[in-house]
């Protein structure tokens, strides 16, 4: 599609969304109340500019469904991604919703190759994280059969791949990364199985990765992008050029914006990256804030694609991690540690890569009253800690008790997380 007759399809959309979510959704109708505007004044994708932004904390405040468009009798689908303290971000999907993701993830799988001939086992977890379900729908929907393998079993992961000759494989880039150790201490090289394509996101990762994954697996390995917020997987994605990641612009409509002034920014210059959701009708969003720094790629990219491109995820402008695939904020640690009376305030998460896998591990204070010199005693002061770090988190995390005022106290901003991960 050239870019004039993407403009005018995205401003129709546009003024679509905004009818659907001033006339549904309070909390857009108020916000735009506020700026004086109505949908009337919103006809082409450059007016985008005149509407608010949407955060995160937009979508605690209004938790469970207060965002939601759609009666709950449209909705069809339920997926939940973890929130900072308490509350998750709930996004509800109509059928309509489900048929776009399906459709968006397909678009990643047809680029990167997959045909109806291929049998793709897809790692990501299944459940309320929309990894295992939004790449199982993709691949289905182009017509290779697709393996639920979930994440969890590398044993049967293994002989699901060698057995079955599996040639396609969506999964977290550190998993893919995990498996091919877990096979090389098997004895098994690339040449036991038949992987051809593998698509990989949910967390950033890099060139440097993904050659070690294409040589170690006997792969070509796509870069696969999305967020719960905007639908799931297949929001961006890989073409066989590896240059940046097509963007379904039809469906997400990007922006990059200063994440401090949020001022659109241009073509090629790095910032947060924006999503309106164009199309959905479940939970709609408008210029939602992801987090996520990059740039949008201007110019023609050599597949003949014409849809926008964005660079790899560079950076967070807020300070969740990823830690196997899976968010976390250091608020999670903070209010768990906060609520229970034998620890100090104090805490140090330090995240690092065993291998190929990231570990996470805790450091808390002990208050003096609570510091027994029995064992028995610390060690339950320590699994119950882990314990409920695990139920807040959904990871494990190693817990490493420490004597009150150990933990270094830095003047000003003091630090939270060490990250000992590095991504080049
Ligand atoms: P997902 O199922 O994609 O992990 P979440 O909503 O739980 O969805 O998390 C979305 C976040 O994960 C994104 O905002 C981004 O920070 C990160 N993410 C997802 N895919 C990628 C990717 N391919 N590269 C870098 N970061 C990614
Ligand atoms: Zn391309």
């Amino acid at each position: 599609m050239g870019r004039d007759e993407m403009s005018d399809l995205q401003g129709k959309r546009l003024h679509k969304l905004v009818e659907l979510v001033y006339h549904n959704v309070p909390f857009y109708r108020e916000k735009m109340q506020a700026l004086d505007l109505s949908p009337e004044d919103i006809r082409s994708i450059e007016d985008i500019r005149k509407l608010p932004f949407t955060t995160k904390q937009d979508l605690r405040d209004n938790y469970p469904v207060g965002l939601q468009a759609a009666a709950q009798s449209e909705i069809v689908r339920i997926h939940a991604s973890s929130g900072t303290t308490g509350n998750p971000t709930v996004v509800g999907y109509t059928r309509r919703d489900l048929e776009i993701w399906s459709e968006s993830a397909a678009r990643a799988f047809t680029a990167y190759g997959v045909t109806r001939d291929d049998v793709f086992s897809v790692g990501y977890g299944y459940g309320l994280f929309t990894g295992g379900l939004g790449a199982h729908y993709g691949v289905e929907y182009v017509g290779a059969t697709v393996i639920p393998t979930s994440t969890g079993n590398t044993e049967k992961h293994l002989r699901l791949l060698r057995d079955l000759k599996v040639t396609g494989i969506a999964c977290t880039p550190s998993y893919a990364l995990y498996l091919a150790e877990a096979m090389e201490k098997r004895g098994m090289t690339a040449d036991d199985i038949s992987l051809r394509i593998g698509a990989f996101g949910a967390e950033p990762w890099t060139e440097k990765m993904r050659q070690e994954i294409e040589s170690r697996l006997g792969l070509k390995a796509y870069n696969l992008y999305g967020l719960s917020e905007i639908i799931g997987p297949g929001v961006s994605y890989e073409c066989e050029c590896k240059n940046g990641s097509h963007i379904s612009e039809d469906h997400f409509y990007p922006e990059i914006v200063d994440p401090e002034t949020l001022e659109p920014l241009p073509y090629g210059t790095q910032g947060e990256l924006v999503f309106t959701t164009l199309t959905k009708t479940g939970m709609p969003l408008i210029r939602y804030r992801t987090r996520d720094l990059c740039s949008l790629m201007d110019g023609k990219c050599g597949c003949g694609r014409t849809n926008v491109r964005m660079t790899r995820i560079i950076g967070r402008c807020d300070d969740m991690l990823i830690i196997r695939g899976i968010n976390v904020f250091p608020s999670q640690v903070e209010s768990v540690i906060l609520e229970m009376p034998e620890f100090e305030p104090v805490y140090l998460m330090v995240v690092d890569r065993a291998g190929c896998l990231d570990t996470l591990q805790v450091q808390v204070e002990v208050r003096r009253d609570f510091i027994s010199d029995e064992l028995g005693e610390m060690l339950r002061l320590r699994k119950k800690l882990a314990d409920r770090l695990k139920s807040v988190l959904s990871i494990s995390a190693d817990v490493k008790l420490m004597e009150p005022g150990s933990i270094s106290r830095s003047e000003g901003k003091s630090v939270r997380v060490i990250d000992r991960r590095s991504l080049d």
